[in-house]
C-alpha cells in the first residue's frame, strides 16, 4: 500500500461544496482586493491567537519580510535566528541588507537554543548592540522555548519576531518572568502596546512583538494557493504593517514608507476561514497519529535498537497535567534515524512518502556562505540535517497506513 507524505484530497472532500460556494461569493461580490473576506479572516485569526491585531498578507515569506521592514531592519543590522529551518526568515533578513546571525538549535526540539542565545549576549556585547530583532522559528509544530527567549531578549531591548509558519495554534508555557519580560519589551521597543499577556499557555505568534504565519497548502492551515498572516501585539506597529502591505501608502498615491504589494487574496481568505473552524480537529488527529507512531515504533523494537529516535514533545507532560491540548501540532513528524539517506531511498522505492527537512543548514546555503558572514560551525544544526527524516502525519492518515510505514522501516533495518 503506497503512503503519501501528504494527501490533501481527503481533507477537501467534505469541505468541497462549502469552499466552492465561498469562492463563488467572492467572485460575484467583485471585491477582489482585500475587502470583507480578508477582514473577517483577520478577526478570526486575532481571536484564535489572542492577539490585538492581525494583518492578512500574500505569503509566510511576505509576513516575515513586512514584519522586519516595519521594525526598520536594514543594512548594518544583525538579526538573530536559527540555522536549521526553511529559508524564508534568513532570506528576508538578507533581502533587507541585514545580516543573519545564527544561534545553534536544541537537539531535542530543533528550535533555537536559549543557552546559545545567552552565550551570544554574554560573549559578543559589541554585536549584541547591533541586533535589531530576534527571529526564533517554531519548527515542525512545537514552540521554541519562549519562556527563556523572551526575557533574554527583553534584557537587551531586542524585539522578538516569531516564525510560526509550521506551528499555528501550538501553545507554549510562559512563566511569570517571561510574561513580565514580554510586557516590558513591548513598551520599550514599541510604544503603544496595549495587550497584557495574561494566562499561562500562549499560542505561537502571540508571545513576541510580531508573529508570522504561512497558509502554504502543506501547513496545518493551508489555502488553495499562497497566503500568510502577521499578528502583532502593538497597534502602532500593526498599522505600519498594514501600510507597508499597500506600498507604504497612508492615503492613495501618497507613499510615506517604502512597502510592497503584500496583500492576502480574498479567495484565499474565504477558504481559510472555513478551514480554520476545522483546525482544532485536525490538530487532534495529528496528535493521535503521533501517539500511534510512538506505540508502533516502540513495539517494533526500532527505538530500543537505536535505529529510530522519536520526536520529543517537550511540553507534553506539563501540558497534559494542566489540561492543555495544543502542546504540539505536528506539522511534521520528524525522526532521527541511522543510515538516513539509504532509508529514504528504500522508503521511496516502497511507495512511502518521506522527506528531509532540511538537508542543508542555512549557514551552509550557497547564497549565505558566499557572503562570508557565518564562518562558525553549528554542530546540532549540521547533525540534524544529516540524521532527520519526516514521515507522513497528516490528519486523515489511517492506522493501517502508519503500520505500513513502520513495517517498511522495520524491513529496511532487518536487511541492512
Ligand atoms: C512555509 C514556511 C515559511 C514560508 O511560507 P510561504 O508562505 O511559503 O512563503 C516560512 N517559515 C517556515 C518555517 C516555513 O515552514
Amino acid at each position: 500500500m503506497p503512503v503519501p507524505l501528504l494527501d490533501l484530497r481527503p481533507q477537501l472532500a467534505p469541505l468541497r461544496a462549502e469552499i466552492l460556494a465561498a469562492i463563488a461569493e467572492v467572485l460575484d461580490s467583485t471585491a477582489y482586493i482585500l475587502g470583507p473576506r480578508v477582514a473577517s479572516l483577520e478577526s478570526a485569526m486575532q481571536a484564535y491567537c489572542a492577539t490585538p491585531a492581525a494583518i492578512g498578507v500574500s505569503s509566510g515569506t511576505d509576513a516575515l519580510l513586512s514584519a522586519l521592514m516595519a521594525l526598520e531592519v536594514g543594512p548594518g543590522d544583525l538579526v538573530l535566528t536559527s540555522p536549521y529551518s526553511f529559508f524564508a526568515a534568513t532570506g528576508s533578513i538578507l533581502r533587507l541588507g541585514a545580516r543573519p546571525v545564527f544561534v545553534d538549535i536544541d537537539p531535542q526540539s530543533y528550535n533555537l537554543d536559549p543557552d546559545g542565545l545567552q552565550d551570544f549576549f554574554t560573549r559578543r556585547p559589541a554585536e549584541t548592540a547591533r541586533v535589531k530583532a530576534c527571529l526564533p522559528v517554531h519548527l515542525y509544530g512545537q514552540s521554541a522555548d519562549m519562556a527563556r527567549i523572551l526575557p533574554l531578549c527583553a534584557e537587551h531591548g531586542i524585539p522578538v519576531v516569531e516564525d510560526a509558519a509550521q506551528a499555528i495554534g501550538a501553545r507554549c508555557p510562559l512563566g511569570p518572568a517571561a510574561r513580565r519580560a514580554a510586557e516590558a519589551a513591548m513598551s520599550t521597543t514599541a510604544p503603544g502596546g496595549d495587550f497584557a499577556v495574561a494566562a499561562d499557555w500562549h499560542r505561537v505568534g502571540s508571545m513576541g512583538l510580531v508573529g508570522c504565519f504561512s497558509f502554504f497548502p502543506s501547513k496545518n492551515l493551508g489555502g488553495i494557493g499562497d497566503g500568510g498572516m502577521v499578528v502583532c501585539r502593538d497597534q502602532e506597529l500593526a498599522a505600519k504593517i498594514r501600510t507597508l502591505r499597500m506600498h507604504g501608502g497612508t492615503s492613495r498615491y501618497h507613499h510615506d514608507l517604502l512597502g510592497g504589494n503584500f496583500r492576502l487574496d480574498p479567495i484565499q481568505a474565504a477558504v481559510l476561514e472555513i478551514k480554520l473552524r476545522h483546525l482544532p480537529g485536525w490538530h487532534l488527529a495529528r496528535r493521535r497519529n503521533a501517539e500511534r507512531y510512538r506505540q508502533l515504533f516502540t513495539s517494533s523494537g526500532l527505538v530500543a535498537e537505536g535505529a529510530v529516535s522519536l520526536p520529543v514533545a517537550v511540553y507534553q507532560r506539563e501540558a497534559v497535567a494542566a489540561g492543555i491540548a495544543d502542546f504540539h501540532v505536528y506539522n511534521q513528524f520528524v525522526v532521527r534515524v541511522r543510515q538516513r539517506d539509504e532509508l529514504r531511498t528504500s522508503l521511496h522505492q516502497a511507495g512511502i512518502g518521506c522527506e528531509i527537512y532540511y538537508p542543508v543548514p542555512l549557514h551552509q546555503q550557497g547564497c549565505v556562505a558566499k557572503l562570508g558572514y557565518n564562518q562558525e560551525v553549528f554542530p546540532e544544526a549540521e547533525r540534524a540535517a544529516r540524521e532527520t527524516l519526516a514521515l507522513p502525519i497528516y490528519p486523515e492518515l489511517t492506522e493501517e497506513m502508519q503500520q505500513e510505514v513502520v513495517r517498511a522501516i522495520r524491513a529496511f533495518y532487518r536487511h541492512s
